[in-house]
């Protein structure tokens, strides 16, 4: 294959297109174009060990410069990809410089909400989102200093976790009436929510979001849509993320709440490719589209797109999986909630390790697992099979959930 792959985006999937193109023995030119100033990284660690000091930016990256060297691979960065000329196959960078493709993968990823109230653009404002943004935190985010997180997603939770060891004093706010209230079931939501209060962290649900940031020049302070003022050293926003759609939109492909492809990771258009974060994407276990943000989805559709490239087209059908590190805790969620009836919890909170199985009737289709690998593995594999369960037996702890398992997916 003497073909010219362009890769717009150097991030999670991107690195992971070209380390799978080449291992499916992809031998044409592959361009990989940045606008971040690091080689394609892990995001993750960002919110919990390297905000905490405790990883160096070295171990971020997903393979080290020289990788890219001998599997040739041309890695653009701190360069963007400004527009697609798709009927001419090329694509435009910051620099002015065309590239041809014969394939196109748009690997462009998500970009944060922000957040319009007034004062938001005060110095010691913050966002998590890259490796410069956990820089620029790092002079405020010192012991003793007052730290007001707005949004208690995972994201803003885990801040809470490393912040509050750290030797801050920590304030999240939210609007809804739970923590993490779009992704776990108000069982684990109390979970989490006394596990920060007893670690220091002042939890407030059910804000007003139409607070106000104070200060002359840096943050000083919050006032609350009722008046109370908050000091404020620093504040962190993290209420969400968007996919990057805005090169592919300009360039007439279609997106609606992503790039939309299908299980191959093809757009409507016949030469582009799209892939992570930025795609909205059919799910044949799941009977349904969706977008996710999640460095396993980024992964597998990036090995499903080189597989599209190679020749080998094998449709992308994954059970979505995240997990989340606070404290001691690991949580491990599979498949998605949303559809559910009931939840059954085994296993105690008070020992810090339990699991929340979510039902629709008898089908089992997620799964919250604090400190519970065994149940995470397992559960993995009975929703992508659509296993099912008397919730009665699920919740007896007296049953051992590995034989549970064995027979729900023998049956
Ligand atoms: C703080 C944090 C913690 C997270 N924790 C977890 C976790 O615990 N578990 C989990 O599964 N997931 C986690 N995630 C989510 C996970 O990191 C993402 O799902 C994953 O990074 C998606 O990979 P991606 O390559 O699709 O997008 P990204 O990683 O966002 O990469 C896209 C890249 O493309 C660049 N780009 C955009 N437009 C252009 C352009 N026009 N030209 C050139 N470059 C461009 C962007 O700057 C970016 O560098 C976390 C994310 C963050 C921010």
């Amino acid at each position: 294959m003497s073909e010219k792959i362009v890769i717009a985006g150097a991030g999670h999937a991107a690195g992971q297109v070209a380390v799978s193109l080449r291992q499916g023995g992809f031998s044409g030119t592959i361009t990989m174009v940045g606008e971040e100033a690091y080689l394609p990284y892990q995001r993750p660690p960002l919110s919990k060990a390297y905000l905490a000091g405790e990883m160096e930016l070295d171990r971020l990256l997903i393979r080290q410069q020289k990788f890219y060297d001998e599997h040739d691979v041309d890695v653009r960065l701190s360069t963007r990809v400004e527009s697609i000329d798709a009927a001419n196959r090329t694509v435009t960078s910051g620099g002015g410089e065309v590239l041809s493709y014969d394939w196109l993968v748009i690997a462009t990823g998500s970009h944060v909400r922000r957040v319009s109230i007034p004062g938001s653009d005060l110095a010691g404002v913050h966002y998590l989102r890259t490796i410069d943004d956990v820089r620029a935190m790092q002079p405020d985010f010192q012991p003793g200093k007052n730290l007001i997180i707005i949004g208690a997603g995972y994201i803003g939770l885990e801040v809470a976790a490393v912040a509050i060891k750290r030797g801050l004093r920590v304030t999240v706010r939210e609007m809804a009436d739970r923590v993490m209230n779009r992704v776990v079931c108000p069982e684990v939501s109390a979970f989490f929510e006394r596990v920060h209060r007893e670690a220091g962290v002042d939890i407030r649900c059910n804000r007003n979001p139409n607070s106000e940031l104070l200060g002359d020049g840096h943050v000083s302070a919050l006032r609350a849509a009722d008046g109370t003022e908050f000091p404020a050293d620093m504040v962190c926003i993290g209420v969400g993320v968007l996919p990057t759609t805005d090169i592919a939109e300009a360039a007439g492909i279609k997106c609606d709440d992503g790039v939309l492809v299908d299980e191959f990771c093809r757009t409507g258009d016949p030469h582009i490719l799209a892939v992570g974060d930025c795609t909205n994407h059919p799910n044949s276990l799941l009977g349904r589209r969706l977008r996710l943000e999640s460095v396993h989805n980024a992964q597998e559709q990036a090995k499903t797109a080189a597989a599209t490239i190679c020749g080998q087209p094998k449709p992308y059908a994954q059970v979505p999986w995240f997990w989340s590190d606070q404290y001691d805790l690991k949580l491990q969620i599979v498949g998605l909630t949303g559809e559910h009836d009931q939840v059954v919890l085994r296993g105690d909170p008070d020992e810090r390790s339990f699991a929340a199985f979510y039902l629709a009737g008898d089908r089992l289709i997620a799964v919250d697992a604090i400190n519970r690998p065994r149940e995470f593995m397992l559960s993995k594999k009975l929703i992508a099979q659509g296993a099912r369960f008397d919730p009665e037996i699920l919740g007896d702890t007296s049953l051992d959930f590995k034989e549970l398992a064995t027979a729900a997916l023998a049956a």
